[in-house]
């Protein structure tokens, strides 16, 4: 039970990686806000965590909306008293287009989610925790954060390398005021958004497998462990990290 009595918010919570450590926290015994733009799979995610012997409840939040995710935290507030833990996760890889052919909307759409989502998410969560004494909070950026990917994928790329500066921002300025900021950067991990690489024809399973030295695809329960400990007082010396989640794709 590594999150015992904390209350925690995920966005991208109803699919994927967001789903798939909010069930992880829920078995953790953390109390959950989950944010989302898609309602139905953010109900069923809160469903499924209640289930699981935990207080959830599902707020509709576009992360690129401030009044959107000032309401998702004040919620946080609101029902369980405070915010302990946040992963900032939601997240769009965008159309797939060379970069010489790459449009501005684009650019703009996956920055937008991508990046000032995160941001904006990091601006509300801060001033809640500051008020309620510290917390942690892991923001998802991607192996595409850390190294180039040629996959048509450059607003994508930028975008994640973007969220690992941000975290060390937000990690140095309030170091000293309890409140730890990491980011973690996974792998290739069969999700919605994996799906639609697959359909999309950037990649096979077969060859998706094979860019991880472990031969394999990760799961989002995999990355869901990884942000509770990230989260949780067991990580308590850890902050302004950009932690691979990855099979070994980026050791070589
Ligand atoms: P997914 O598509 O299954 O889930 C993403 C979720 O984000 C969806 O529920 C979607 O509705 C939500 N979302 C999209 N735009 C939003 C917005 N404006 N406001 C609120 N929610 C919004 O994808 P996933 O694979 O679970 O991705 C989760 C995160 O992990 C993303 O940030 C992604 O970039 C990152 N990531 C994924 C992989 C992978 O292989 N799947 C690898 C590296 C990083």
């Amino acid at each position: 039970m590594l999150l015992e009595g904390k209350v925690a918010i995920i966005t991208g919570a109803a699919s994927g990686i967001g789903r798939g450590a909010a069930m992880v926290f829920a078995r953790h015994g953390a109390r959950l806000v989950l944010g989302d733009i898609d309602e139905a799979g953010g109900e069923e995610t809160a469903k499924a965590a209640t289930e699981a012997g935990t207080e959830a409840l599902f707020v509709r939040t576009d992360v690129t909306s401030a009044s959107d995710v000032e309401a998702m935290v004040r919620t946080a507030m609101d029902r369980f008293g405070g915010l302990d833990c946040a992963f900032n996760n939601a997240g769009i890889e965008g159309a797939q287009q060379p970069l010489a052919e790459s449009t501005e909307d684009t650019w703009d759409q996956v920055n937008a989610v991508n990046l000032k989502g995160v941001w904006l998410c990091l601006r509300s969560e801060v001033a809640l925790m500051l008020r309620s004494g510290g917390g942690a909070i892991v923001n998802t950026s991607s192996v595409a954060g850390l190294v180039g990917i040629p996959f048509g994928l450059s607003a994508y790329t930028a975008s994640k390398h973007g969220v690992i500066g941000l975290t060390k921002a937000a990690a140095l300025e309030y170091a000293t005021a309890g409140i730890r900021v990491n980011a973690i950067c996974p792998g290739g991990i069969r999700t919605a958004m994996f799906d639609r690489a697959l359909s999309a024809g950037i990649v096979t399973v077969e060859q998706a497998a094979a860019l991880q030295p472990v031969n394999r695809l990760g799961t989002p329960e995999e990355v869901g462990q990884t942000v509770a400990w990230l989260c949780s007082d067991e990580s308590s010396f850890i902050t302004g990290h950009a932690m691979a989640v990855d099979g070994g794709y980026v050791a070589r």
